[in-house]
């Protein structure tokens, strides 16, 4: 193997352990935003025992195997969703870095992802999503703009993206709620999708429209009856997009042209 291959999959791993430990961190923050506690300051501990949580303790993924899912001091279960959650970023940010290459795309790509899982761990424990999550969302794309050549372009799609899919999902959600008598689409859900109007521009933005309706569908579905979170779904259908979107279209196309 020669040395560019060789370095090629070694920042890849990085990537991947980045990844990992940048949902250690959501995970965190985003259970002690939901406990109201401070998300910077403190050190992270047990939520059962409160033992402050030692060196070896804060591995991701790796701790959870070696533990065994249990907490080392007082033996409670840790969520099996700190495991999957540090799995599906270290995924992510591998993926990211296939997509874009290790470029400033890249890194925009996966502070946009971490930003996504926090708005959908949060909204799946409290139905809420805050809104400074999407004001960093806003304020990563405009920072990142530089890294593109046709970014009058970028901004151009981005601003046309956030007001179709940002005013579209508002008027849907206004009408539904006038002929439901009763809220439907959180406002939450309407700011997530103009922010994602704004990464993903008119075209992409409808695939990702689309993916979220029927995720959300299968998701009220299979998932618990009442009142459910819509953010995960879109969440979601945003990573696909993100990912595949300008393939999806392109295949869309083919079909008929
Ligand atoms: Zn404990």
């Amino acid at each position: 193997m020669d040395f560019l291959a060789a370095m090629r999959i070694y920042l890849l791993i990085l990537a991947f352990i980045f990844g990992a430990c940048i949902g250690s961190f959501v995970n965190c923050a985003a259970d002690r935003y939901c406990a109201k506690e401070s998300i910077l300051r403190g050190r992270s501990h047990c939520p059962v025992c409160h033992h402050a949580l030692g060196f070896l303790d804060l591995f991701p993924i790796f701790s959870y195997l070696f533990l065994r899912g249990k907490c080392r001091y007082c033996g409670a279960k840790i969520p099996i969703r700190c495991l999957l959650t540090e799995l599906t970023m270290g995924l992510s940010f591998l993926l990211a870095a296939l997509k874009f290459g290790f470029t400033l795309q890249a890194l925009e790509c996966c502070m946009l992802l971490a930003a996504l899982l926090a708005v959908a761990l949060i909204d799946f424990d409290t139905m809420e999503i805050p809104d400074g999550l999407l004001l960093f969302g806003a304020v990563v794309f405009e920072a990142f703009l530089f890294a593109y050549d046709n970014w009058q372009e970028r901004l151009t799609q981005g601003l046309l993206g956030a007001v179709i899919y940002g005013g579209g999902m508002l008027l849907i959600s206004l009408i539904m709620d006038a002929m439901l008598k009763k809220e439907s689409l959180g406002g939450g859900d309407v700011k997530l999708y103009a922010l994602l109007g704004l990464y993903l521009g008119p075209a992409v933005g409808l695939v990702c429209l689309i993916l979220s309706c029927l995720i959300g569908l299968l998701a009220a579905a299979f998932g618990k009856k009442g009142e459910f979170p819509f953010g995960p779904s879109i969440a979601v259908a945003a990573f696909i997009s993100l990912m595949v979107g300008e393939k999806i279209i392109s295949l869309y196309l083919s079909i008929f042209l």
